[in-house]
């Protein structure tokens, strides 16, 4: 059985905090050894391309570990994604992680890139030198009617050109399981990576977990109902909890796990430290 892969996610410092202060985050990362580190992308502001390309260039260039660009693509037009696909080739990133990116009702989406496949469609027809990543939701997506839905509008994607899938978080290895075989079974047979976003703030748990529709198990809630006040025993506990889920995905044979740093690298070394042997 081939290795499974290890990937970190980062993200962009606020807009009012220097661009810098991603070192601290990257410095912070020593030690850990993903096969990628990803970069998440804003929603279509013009200075977002530039921040994610310099920051996906400094990845690969100055800690030597090939970077994945995201791009949200609602709101862009061709002109636009052109010049991000074109920023993101000179940063020779391994791969741009193709996306919708999330509704804005205060917002007219441009018209060209309706779901991620569309975008998946047009890099590969433009730009067949850059690798196409998509992701994918093991709880649903919530604006699908179910599961299934969901799945067949995935393989789309991946008929398009997504060659692998990286997942939303989720909190319960049995959704996981449960939705990596209704994806092999719809002929989905490409690498998916299991999203893994370590509890480190109750409140944080709670938003995220809301957002994307993603279940809080009892086992979880627990923990946020005991730990919820006490930061430092919460974040012990998460980091905890996270090394297990990841254990237990391994030990099932998935092809890799993408731990969402939140740019917390002590976190995210205390849980390689933790699982590195496995990988
Ligand atoms: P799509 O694949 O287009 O799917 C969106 C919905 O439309 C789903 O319900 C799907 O089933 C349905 N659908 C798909 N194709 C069709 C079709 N042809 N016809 C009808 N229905 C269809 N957001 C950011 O803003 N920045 C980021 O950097 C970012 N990174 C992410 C990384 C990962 C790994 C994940 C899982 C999510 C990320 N997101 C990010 C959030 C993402 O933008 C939202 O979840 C968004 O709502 C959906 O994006 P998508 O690319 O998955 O959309």
């Amino acid at each position: 059985m081939s290795k499974p892969l290890f990937s970190l996610e980062v993200f962009p410092p606020k807009r009012t905090a220097p661009i810098g202060t991603i070192y601290d985050t990257l410095d912070g990362l020593h030690g850990v050894d993903p096969a990628f580190i990803s970069v998440t992308y804003g929603t279509g502001k013009q200075s977002d391309r530039t921040i994610t390309a310099r920051i996906a260039n400094t990845i690969r260039t100055e800690y030597g570990i090939p970077a994945v660009a995201h791009l949200t693509a609602q709101y862009l037009d061709r002109d636009q994604t052109d010049e991000a696909l074109d920023m993101f080739a000179q940063a020779k990133v391994a791969a741009v992680l193709a996306l919708r990116g999330d509704r804005n009702p205060e917002r007219e989406p441009a018209g060209v890139f309706m779901h991620a496949s569309d975008l998946t469609r047009y890099i590969r027809q433009t730009h067949p030198e850059i690798t196409v990543y998509g992701a994918c939701y093991p709880e649903c997506h919530p604006q699908s009617r179910d599961l299934d839905e969901d799945i067949s509008w995935l393989k789309v994607k991946v008929d398009a050109g997504a060659s692998h899938l990286i997942s939303q978080l989720f909190y319960d290895n049995a959704d996981y399981l449960r939705f990596l075989d209704k994806a092999r079974a719809a002929g989905i047979d490409v690498p998916i990576e299991a999203g893994i976003m370590p509890v480190t703030n109750a409140a944080s748990v709670r938003r995220m977990t809301g957002m994307c529709s993603s279940k809080v198990p009892e086992r979880l809630a627990t923990i946020l109902d005991r730990w919820g006040d006490d930061p430092n025993t919460l974040k012990e506990a998460g980091i905890i909890y996270a090394s297990e889920q990841i254990a237990d995905l391994v030990a099932r044979g998935v092809d890799g796990i993408h731990l969402y740093t939140m740019n917390h690298p002590g976190v995210t070394r205390r849980i390689w430290q933790n699982v590195q042997g496995l990988f």
